[in-house]
């Protein structure tokens, strides 16, 4: 086809309104898991969503079908599919801290802002126009699509991806997936998980003396680095506590909040939250917690000993697991990340869980049985499996494909990336996460201020088009 790039962008330049208007139609709904209905598995919120993006997909001359209300699927034709488009019409609640309305889309600084801009109602409404512009295109062109491009519309995907695990047991996937609910430019490698819980039992008999830790509570999320953590400490008054944590916690830049309780002395530590698959970006309030009560004359007791190695195992600012054996990185995936993240103790148990994401080079013998060991050999009881890392060949035809489209609208080199998270194309073979905002851009996805670039979402538009057309005519 001649001149393709000048009438792709062109056609899409052409529609800005048109796709902003759409968005904000999805915008506007609160599409946020909730009670299980008739046709709605995840709730009203995300039912409304499908209905509406069934819509915004017909009136762009797709053929739209509703699976059960778990997933919409929208075709460009009849044909066999040569792509699948994953992205999601679900997003996470609002919370505080909004400059505008969450749920009204408003175009300020060249950005449009609100929940769902980026992750991933934007991008999915990027896909739609994508799909009707080669569609389009490729008819005035008489050139035949012989191939057809699906974008499969889910509505769990923050909530566990239960749409699309139903979806792929009915449907197989076509060769090539992507999901643009990331960034540009490809993102092939996904890494696995390895969460495992473990605990501690106290026995009460040997609990007695004095001073020793009560009780303590860290971390709220499995998935989130902890911002607050706290500890009651029996027989030994604040001005002694004072004394030995105060040093400590301004060594590790934390705050630290002191209170006399009828039970003992309270000990609250103040980090910074961060996701767990970015640990370096957060400040660890549980293992802060943790280094100052090593520093507390503790009377040797069953919890002493298990905190004090849980420190040793987890200490602060080792975010790789060095300390607990599995620290490895390998040229694909880069470096494990390990965020401790969950710990509760109280009169009869201590229990916590990690959140790891582990490279492509870990395996159960390197990774798994090495932290079972040093946990149970530390008194622990441990269980909980490793889930795989996803891996698509940097080298692939179609990521070749993507990246040259990526670098042909945007001027930019294209290279293939690894991230920490995972993403709809988890498991999928030959699939990778692509798009939708530039590297770099701040869109604040899951926070207040969420946004997407109106650029950018043009330049997603267009890129997807050039694939489109590349893979199906
Ligand atoms: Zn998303």
């Amino acid at each position: 086809m001649e001149n393709i790039k000048e009438r792709i962008e062109k056609w899409v330049d052409g529609r800005e309104a048109d796709i902003i208007a759409d968005i904000s139609r999805l915008v506007a709904i609160r599409s946020v898991a909730g009670e299980p209905g008739e046709g709605m598995p995840f709730g009203e919120g995300p039912a409304a969503a499908l209905r509406e993006a069934m819509e915004i997909c017909r009136e762009r001359g797709l053929i739209v079908r509703n699976h059960e209300g778990y997933v919409l699927t929208a075709d460009i034709n009849g044909c066999e599919a040569a792509l699948d488009i994953l992205a999601h019409l679900d997003v996470v609640g609002e919370g505080e801290g909004w400059e505008t309305e969450p749920y009204r889309a408003v175009v300020k600084d060249g950005c449009l802002y609100g929940r769902g801009a980026d992750d991933d109602k934007g991008p999915a409404v990027a896909a739609v126009y994508a799909m009707e512009c080669a569609r389009e295109l490729c008819r005035e062109s008489g050139i035949a699509m012989r191939r057809n491009a699906r974008l499969i519309l889910g509505t769990d995907e923050e909530s566990g991806s239960r749409d699309i695990a139903y979806y792929y047991r009915r449907n197989k996937p076509a060769p090539n997936t992507f999901s643009p609910d990331a960034s540009f430019p490809v993102y092939n490698v996904e890494k696995g998980l390895y969460r495992p819980s473990f605990s501690f039992r106290l026995d009460p008999a040997g609990e007695a003396a004095l001073p020793r830790v009560l009780s303590l509570s860290g971390g709220e999320r499995l998935n989130v680095v902890p911002a607050e953590a706290a500890a009651v400490v029996a027989g030994l008054d604040l001005g002694a506590v004072e004394a030995l944590c105060r040093p400590a916690a301004e060594r590790l830049g934390v705050g630290l909040r002191l209170k006399e309780t009828d039970a003992g002395t309270e000990i609250a530590v103040e980090g910074r939250s961060a996701h767990a698959s970015t640990p370096e970006l957060g400040l660890n309030a549980l293992t802060a917690l943790l280094e100052l009560l090593a520093a507390l004359p503790l009377a040797e007791c069953g919890s002493a000993r298990a905190l004090r190695r849980l420190g040793a195992l987890f200490p602060h600012g080792d975010w790789r697991g060095s300390a607990a054996g599995i620290a490895m990185e390998d040229g694909i995936s880069g470096p494990l990340t390990l965020a401790f993240t969950l710990l509760e103790m109280d009169s009869g148990r201590i229990a916590g869980r990690f959140d790891a994401r582990v490279p492509v080079c870990a395996n159960d013998e390197n990774c798994k049985r090495v932290v079972e060991a040093r946990l149970v050999e530390a008194g622990f009881e441990v269980s909980g499996e490793m889930s795989p890392p996803h891996h698509t060949p940097a080298d692939s035809p179609f990521v070749k494909t993507l990246l040259r489209a990526y670098e042909a609208y945007t001027g930019n080199r294209g290279e293939c990336l690894s991230m920490g998270g995972g993403t709809y194309v988890h498991g999928i073979e030959g699939g990778v996460a692509f798009g939708a905002a530039m590297p770099g851009f701040q869109a604040n996805p899951h926070g207040a201020n969420e946004r997407l670039r109106v650029k950018d979402l043009l330049a997603a538009c267009k890129i997807f088009a050039q694939v489109i057309i590349d893979l199906c005519a």
